[in-house]
């Protein structure tokens, strides 16, 4: 069966003109799909009986259940959704004061390789479709309070550009589910193609992962640096008139006696002179099988402040999730392929 959920508007009156029915139809359709989160086609219930056993023949809500939840001490919730074939990807729920911040996976595993992070480790099994990746904001517990959404669970997104776009215009578009891309930032290693385009066609935050300005180490840690260098993800970027209300940011994994040395600021400070941004430092977590360790609380204190002296607004992201697996590059769904049930 087809899924109507994950298409967009455009998609809904290819399929509604199709069949013969009024372009408005399409409008109605969008309207249950995302506004009125409805589990059924019977449940559109201003649509003739005719034109639900037409839709019903042939298409599905094509929404999914999570099939586990996990919740961490700090309240940070990791949910397990079913992704076809017996496939898995993790969905992250991050709760704060005034804001619930979901990160969402936009692959099942991961191409990339990074030498520090769980989702490499696991390697590439599968993209997942729009409606998928939308489907981890509209079925989790707190569907209807999410105030923020990253694009850094699971995968790369611009190595799955074009559903990556579509569900961004799923969640923005007033006919979907109408949110300000100021509230999205979606993450990437720095695929420059990719990146160009969702710069052009986007208008949601760009975070890049950057973790070392220095070209031969940062090819150690990712290898997308053989491709696309830092020095011209950065040159790109540079390029771009981001305009006030859109933000660029780095994230920075600070790896013990690695990456945290004055060379590496001042290094920074050059590689950035001129870009408006914000780089978050983030704890570095230990994940078997690599010679990374974590920095000292006093180490990441020192870099934070020397970064904030040469004028880059520096912050500390807080560690969430730690005790259930959800913090920063720890998503990883390998050992539970072909092991739970889709339900
Ligand atoms: S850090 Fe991101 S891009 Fe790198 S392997 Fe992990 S999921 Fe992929």
């Amino acid at each position: 069966m087809k899924k109507l959920f994950g298409n967009t508007l455009d998609e809904l009156r290819e399929i509604t003109l199709g069949h013969g029915l009024p372009k408005f139809t399409a409008v109605q359709i969008s309207d249950w799909l995302y506004k009125k989160n409805i589990n059924s086609v019977e449940e559109m219930t201003n649509l003739s009986k005719k034109v639900r056993e037409l839709l019903s023949a042939e298409f599905e809500i094509g929404v999914t259940k999570y099939s586990r939840v996990q919740v961490s001490n700090d309240g940070t919730k990791k949910y397990l959704f079913p992704a076809g074939q017996g496939k898995f990807i993790e969905t992250a729920m991050i709760p704060d004061e005034d804001r619930n911040t979901v990160c969402v996976s936009s692959q099942v595993g991961c191409k990339m390789g990074c030498l520090f992070c769980m989702t490499g480790k696991q390697g590439f099994q599968g993209q997942l479709d729009a409606g998928e990746i939308v489907n981890q904001i509209r079925s989790i517990d707190e569907a209807g309070s999410i105030s923020n959404i990253v694009y850094m669970g699971m995968g790369e997104p611009f190595d799955n550009l074009e559903q990556v776009l579509k569900s961004l215009e799923i969640l923005t578009s007033e006919w979907g589910y109408a949110m300000s891309p100021r509230r999205i930032t979606v993450s990437t290693v720095g695929i420059i193609p990719g990146m160009k385009t969702f710069l052009e066609k986007s208008d949601a935050h760009l975070a890049i992962s950057l973790h070392t300005p220095f070209d031969d180490e940062r090819k150690n840690l990712m290898p997308v640096e053989g491709a696309y260098p830092i020095s011209e993800v950065i040159r790109e970027v540079k390029s771009w008139d981001f305009g006030r209300q859109r933000r660029i940011s780095f994230e920075y994994i600070l790896f013990g006696g690695l990456n945290d040395t004055p060379a590496h600021v001042r290094e920074l400070s050059r590689l950035l002179h001129g870009l408006k941004c914000r780089i978050n430092l983030i704890r570095f977590h230990p994940v078997p099988g690599t010679p990374l360790i974590s920095g000292t609380e006093e180490r990441i204190a020192e870099f934070k402040d020397a970064l904030n002296g040469e004028g880059i607004l520096t912050t500390i992201r807080a560690s969430r999730g730690l005790d259930i697996y959800a913090a920063c590059g720890l998503l990883s769904t390998k050992e539970l392929v072909g092991k739970e049930s889709g339900q």
